[in-house]
């Protein structure tokens, strides 16, 4: 009866767990894979020299531009 229990426990424990991971902001979860600080290196678009942050800049091959409209002018 004490395994069945115990068993009880640790499923409800569980599910809150889940529960208080999903009100949860996620800032705690998204870590930086590099373990770098605030300050991120930024990215310099190939077409407009606009200077951006790597997670939101479109890379292709070497080159990485601020948005889409750049990439397309960069291929004409
Ligand atoms: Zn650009």
């Amino acid at each position: 009866m004490f395994l069945l229990r115990l068993l009880l426990l640790m499923a409800s424990a569980y599910l809150l767990y889940r529960l208080v991971r999903r009100f949860l902001p996620r800032s705690s979860s998204q870590e930086l894979p590099r373990g770098g600080g605030a300050s991120t290196p930024l990215v310099r678009c190939t077409q407009c020299a606009t200077l951006i942050p790597p997670e939101t800049a479109i890379t292709r091959g070497e080159h990485s531009f601020c948005s889409e409209n750049c990439r397309i002018a960069s291929v004409r």
